[in-house]
């Protein structure tokens, strides 16, 4: 596919928990081999735009397509087929699956064959996965399980998990929330080379200078409203954004 073809679209998203206005009305495009980076303070409807967008929780109003077909009502469960993957903002691994068997689930899903719990055991590791594996650096973990890893570690197979399944989109929830400096480097070198081979992502960071460096395109948002949109550099220095962040 080219580059900067419109993937996946929401239009005028919005998500209402009763009063609060979580999501209101946000407009955006992810477009192919970019990354869309999503900006803003505690609270200003980040974690709930991506659970918008990954069906996770109902629109209150809005559309969503993906290659231009509506996608609004396709269930969570289906997405992963469809090669739409996340990670989450908290560490989500089974606890007593291991390593292999937790980055093995995110093909699995992606086949639409749920979890096998039994096939995880044995060890023909497709393709696919071993890649992921790879590309995450945790092929030395295979047989840890969740506890038994660092945090940063455990993020990482998170992303495993998801690229595990060859997705065409990647969503990602702050994935180097409580990494170290090294780690958070090579995280956001991964999303880069993971973007020059063509993969489509929507990025969640509060590491103003890593979105800076890593993002094509900035969303910022306040209140569960977009405030600002654009190049990167343009988004941070945008007197919205400034004050939104620092309260001026
Ligand atoms: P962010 O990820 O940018 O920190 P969130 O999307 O988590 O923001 O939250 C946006 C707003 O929506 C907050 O005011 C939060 O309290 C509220 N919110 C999120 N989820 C729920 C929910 N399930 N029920 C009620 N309010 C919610
Ligand atoms: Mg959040």
């Amino acid at each position: 596919p080219v580059t900067g073809q419109a993937v996946l679209e929401g239009r005028d998203v919005a998500v209402h928990y009763g009063g609060i206005k979580a999501v209101d009305g946000v407009d955006l495009t992810l477009e192919t081999g970019r990354i869309l980076g999503i900006l803003g303070p505690n609270g200003s409807g980040k974690s709930t735009l991506l659970a918008a967008l990954t069906r996770l929780v109902p629109l209150t109003r809005g559309r969503l397509t993906l290659d231009g077909a509506d996608y609004g009502r396709t269930p969570p469960s289906r997405l992963a087929h469809r090669g739409i993957a996340r990670t989450f903002q908290t560490v989500r691994l089974l606890p007593d699956l291991t390593v292999l068997g937790n980055v093995q689930l995110g093909a699995d899903l992606r086949l639409g064959r749920g979890a096998r719990l039994r096939e995880l055991v044995r060890r023909s590791v497709p393709p696919a996965v071993q890649e992921a594996i790879e590309r995450t650096g945790v092929g030395d973990l295979l047989d840890l399980r969740p506890g038994e890893l660092s945090y940063g570690t455990a993020r990482k197979v998170e992303i495993a998990r998801a690229l595990a399944g060859r997705p065409r989109v990647l969503m990602l929830d702050e994935p180097t929330a409580g990494m170290n400096q090294p780690e958070r480097l090579e995280v956001a070198g991964l999303l880069r080379r993971l973007r020059d081979e063509g993969l489509t992502q929507l990025l969640v960071e509060h590491d103003v200078s890593m979105m800076v460096d890593t993002c094509d395109r900035l969303l910022a948002m306040n209140q569960g409203r977009p405030i600002a949109e654009g190049a990167p550099r343009e988004v941070v220095r945008d007197p919205a954004v400034q004050e939104a962040y620092l309260g001026k």
